[in-house]
């Protein structure tokens, strides 16, 4: 089926369909949004159609469709391969994009300068959550860019669910917080499935730690508000527990996976860290002092 070019045609056009472009279709679906769908390979729409959604031909007569189209594609080379299309540029102009692409906050500005220069209204943004929180209360989004844009769009991203927070005018805002919230994603998904690999070489299950896993994990947020206040006024307080004795509990973790053949690099690499800052002097200090040497610029 093909949609007219009608700016009423629909409410909202997504444009991929990926798991995520999916998830989101489907919220704005069942918020009872006319919904105009789109992806580079055909055949992903079928069940999204059943639901309602328009199947559009090309993403030009998607964006088309609406006054507002969101992205959410791979990432910023894949957007950029949509959107900067000279028909779906300008189809675009006037229209507003809102990229909820995963890419780097340079990207992000980038598109905001390719958006300004084609009359194309542009909000940066990211998802903080997976696919099964769309739709909940408990799904995550981030924005930046125009405060004036986002609040004319802001009922309808509502329909996706969850928070949505407006970060600033700066275009790489979102960008800058979803990277660095995927790096405490990242990083603690490696250290788990390391830890669950050095367990079961010591013949604990990963059932059995799990609880233990949790407890640590429980550590975290109150340390996360703690180093963070740390870190933006440069105190680094290690009276509880200073970065030499960190860095000697590093050191057991690393002996005892290589004892069984387990790789360590990613350990040998924090220890390595924390060893630098207490050869600069600062043995007394908290862990997060390594947020400093690491920066080389
Ligand atoms: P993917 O990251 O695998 O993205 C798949 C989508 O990207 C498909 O629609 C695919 O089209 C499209 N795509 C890839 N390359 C191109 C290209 N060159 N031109 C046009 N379209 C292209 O899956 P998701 O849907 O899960 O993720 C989409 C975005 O959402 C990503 O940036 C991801 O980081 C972010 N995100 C995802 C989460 C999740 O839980 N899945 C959580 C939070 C954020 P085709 O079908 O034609 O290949």
């Amino acid at each position: 089926m093909s949609v007219h070019t009608d700016q009423s045609a629909a409410a909202v056009t997504v444009l991929g369909l990926g798991p995520m472009g999916r998830a989101l279709a489907t919220a704005f679906l069942d918020a009872g949004l006319r919904t105009a769908v789109w992806n580079r390979t055909p055949g992903r729409d079928g069940d999204l159609v059943a639901r309602g959604a328009i199947a559009a031909a090309s993403a030009e007569e998607a964006v088309a469709a609406a006054p507002l189209t969101v992205v959410c594609v791979v990432n910023y080379d894949a957007s950029d391969a949509v959107l900067r299309q000279d028909a779906v540029t300008a189809a675009l102009k006037g229209r507003t994009v809102v990229n909820l692409s995963a890419d780097t906050p340079a990207r992000a500005r980038d598109t905001a300068g390719w958006a300004e220069r084609h009359g194309v209204r542009y909000l940066d943004g990211a998802i903080m959550t997976p696919t099964p929180t769309i739709g909940t209360d408990d799904a995550v989004f981030l924005y930046s860019g125009p405060g004036g844009l986002y609040r004319e769009h802001q009922g309808v991203l509502a329909a996706l669910g969850g928070s949505h927070t407006h970060l600033g005018e700066d275009a790489g805002r979102a960008a800058a917080y979803d990277i660095a919230l995927l790096d405490i994603f990242w990083t603690s998904m490696a250290g788990y499935a390391h830890a669950l690999a050095v367990a079961r070489a010591e013949g604990v299950t990963g059932a059995e730690l799990a609880p233990f896993a949790q407890g640590i994990a429980a550590i975290l947020p109150p340390l996360f508000t703690e180093f963070a206040a740390d870190t933006d006024a440069g105190t680094y307080s290690g009276e509880l527990n200073p970065i030499t004795s960190a860095a000697s509990t590093m050191a057991h973790v690393v002996h005892a996976s290589e004892a069984h053949g387990i790789d360590a690099s990613v350990m040998r690499v924090i220890e390595g860290q924390a060893r630098r800052v207490i050869a600069r002097g600062h043995g007394t200090d908290g862990f997060t002092r390594v947020a400093e040497v690491i920066t080389v610029r």
